[in-house]
């Protein structure tokens, strides 16, 4: 008889995410309040263009405010923080994303850093991240927090699994491993350098793939009945995972698309909204 297997709808997740949000937006249109994201795309990258549109599309149909700053790829460091301070100041704009990567002259840390933390819905600044580690953030990164809402959902456990975490991006891999450790997971967090990944990876109880290269995650290296979650998204909707081959093995699984991906939209949708409950709780 064929396993029953566990497909983590990310569709479904996010659907309940963003139902969730529709009457916090309500009770904020009651004090005048629209939450608002500022995303700010600097070049024009086709695939970050893509992802920002996205994000604007999913803020107009909740009724969130998109601020959409277009900036040329010719930009300096100075005048990118000039637009962020601008942003920050404007008491009307709730979240600021800017969209990772921009272009190599960039200064992106210090872009990055410009942030005021209140309005860093994606943790993408320093403090940020330094909170996550702690567990004390605000706003995490948007896509490590959407892999724990999916785990949380599903009602999989966390608490004394071996998480492998494949990728140590400052978005992506480090803060997914801190907060999985803050659950109580073991946590092994792999990267280019790493020797012996199939082997490494065999272990693991949860995977998180997140390494930016398509179809990486072989079904070899699952161990029988293991979770895995694929943030990867590549050119043709391909995630980091071989996603035939790994189903065989796995107990669950997020596709793509309509796993990981969605479930980031809708968290970085939540963060803007709780940072407008907390301007308003602060005015
Ligand atoms: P990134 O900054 O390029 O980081 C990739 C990581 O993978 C690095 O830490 C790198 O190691 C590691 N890596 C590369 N080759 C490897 C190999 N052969 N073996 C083991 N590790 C290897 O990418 P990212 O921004 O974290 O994104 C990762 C993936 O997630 C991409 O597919 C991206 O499109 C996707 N993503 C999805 C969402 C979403 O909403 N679903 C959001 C953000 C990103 P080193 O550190 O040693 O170089």
């Amino acid at each position: 008889m064929q396993e029953e297997k566990l497909i983590l709808d990310g569709k479904k997740v996010s659907g309940s995410m963003k139902e969730a949000l529709e009457p916090r937006i309500a009770r904020l249109a009651e004090e005048g309040i629209v939450p608002c994201l500022a995303t700010i795309l600097v070049g024009d990258d086709p695939a970050s263009a893509t992802y920002v549109r996205m994000k604007g599309n999913a803020c107009k149909r909740l009724g969130i405010e998109s601020l959409r700053v277009a900036l040329p790829a010719s930009t300096t460091t100075g005048e990118l923080i000039a637009e962020i301070n601008r942003l920050n100041a404007d008491p009307a704009v709730h979240g600021i994303l800017l969209q990772h990567p921009v272009p190599h002259a960039i200064d992106e840390r210090a872009a990055f850093d410009a942030i005021a933390i209140d309005k860093d819905v994606d943790g993408v600044t320093t403090l940020g991240y330094a909170r996550t580690a702690f567990g004390t953030a605000r706003f995490p990164s948007c896509t490590p927090a959407a892999i724990l809402a999916i785990l949380d959902a599903y009602k999989l456990p966390i608490e004394g699994k071996h998480a492998v975490v494949i990728g140590r991006s400052p978005i992506l891999g480090k803060p997914v491993s801190a907060m999985l450790l803050n659950r109580n997971a073991t946590v092994t967090t792999c990267h280019s350098r790493t020797e012996n990944l199939p082997d490494i990876v065999r272990l693991a109880d949860i995977v998180v793939a997140a390494v930016g290269k398509p179809s990486f995650v072989q079904g070899d290296w699952i161990k029988e009945g293991a979770v895995v979650l694929d943030a990867g998204y590549n050119e043709g909707n391909i995630g980091d995972v071989d996603y035939d081959a790994c189903i065989r093995r796995a107990f669950a699984i997020t596709p793509v698309p309509a796993g990981v991906g969605p479930v980031t939209i809708a968290t970085l949708l939540k963060h803007t909204v709780d940072a407008a409950e907390f301007a308003v709780s602060l005015a």
